[in-house]
């Protein structure tokens, strides 16, 4: 399964815009607090993620957001401050590090691989969100961290998510990859592209792939979505047909793009390919071209 699939938290709206409420759970002792710094999230061991006990996070004013309930237990994550890890201040958690997510969540339980993204995203989110984008004044973290409010112009901000179309683009018995610039060698994925503000899923299937790669495609299906908390993308999967296997590449989009038959794609899905590799099994492109390899 795709990585930040699971939904293992009750989000708990109702709660949010209790300020005291939620203040009476963060100062709990079985509540968790995940700390973070910079987007990254505190891991010990072989990916797992240790949160401490409310009153004892550090840096109690520093940003907290209110993640949900895990059954009874409130679920927390706080930003922690400083221009270099602050590893001391969790050192009480065991011997760990801040580690970058992407790299991290293959380690990770499919819980906590779902809270962690969650976290990073609306974390992420507050960091680049400091500022009304109406009016240029200081915003305010409310709602237990899920709103921005403008008390100047009065303006309300929530957190952004973008969605972005990846498509397993078809034709026959081969899938047409892509390649970015600046890849490891050897790496190919499905081509992907934003959805842009008047568009459908389709269409906006049928330009990515026309402006990347000058194949026309038809029958765009849905297969499956998946969060993408680098920062806050929302990857709609798809499927769909090539008309033609023509390929003329945006070289301003991509460095390269190729059609692999189905021996090729199930090599790459099963990591045996000599000189070729899709990206990981927590990445939603790594589903869509097995669920066509079978
Ligand atoms: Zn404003």
């Amino acid at each position: 399964m795709p990585a930040f699939l699971d939904e293992p938290l009750d989000r708990a709206d109702a709660l949010r815009a209790d300020a005291i409420v939620l203040g009476g759970m963060l100062a709990r002792p079985d509540a968790r607090v995940l700390p973070f710094w910079r987007g990254d999230p505190y891991v010990a061991g072989a990916g797992v993620v240790p949160a401490f006990a409310g009153p004892e996070a550090p840096q109690a004013d520093g940003l907290t957001v209110f993640l949900g309930l895990d059954g009874a237990i409130p679920v927390f994550a706080r930003a922690l401050q400083g221009s270099r890890p602050p590893t001391d201040q969790v050192s009480a958690l065991g011997p760990g590090a801040f580690r970058d997510l992407r790299g991290a969540v293959g380690a990770m339980s499919a819980r906590d691989a779902s809270i962690v993204g969650t976290a990073r995203s609306l974390l992420s989110w507050h960091e680049r969100h400091g500022f009304c984008a109406r009016c240029g004044s200081p915003t305010t973290p409310t709602l237990g961290g899920w709103k921005r409010g403008c008390e100047s112009c009065g303006a309300e901000h929530f957190p952004r998510v973008d969605p972005v179309v990846i498509m397993r683009i078809e034709h026959r018995d081969a899938l047409l990859l892509g390649r970015s610039a600046g890849w490891p060698a050897g790496m190919w994925s499905c081509l992907a592209g934003y959805v842009e503000p008047g568009e459908t899923i389709e269409a906006a299937t049928s330009r990515e792939v026309w402006e990347e790669s000058g194949v026309r495609v038809r029958e765009v299906r849905y297969v499956a979505s998946q969060p993408w908390p680098f920062p806050s993308s929302l990857m709609v999967g798809v499927a769909c047909t090539a008309e033609g296997t023509s390929v003329c590449v945006n070289a301003a989009e991509l460095e390269e793009a190729a059609w692999f038959d189905r021996a090729a794609c199930r090599a790459m899905v099963e990591g045996t390919h000599p000189e070729c590799a899709i990206p990981p099994p927590a990445a939603i492109a790594h589903h869509l071209i097995g669920g066509w390899v079978g």
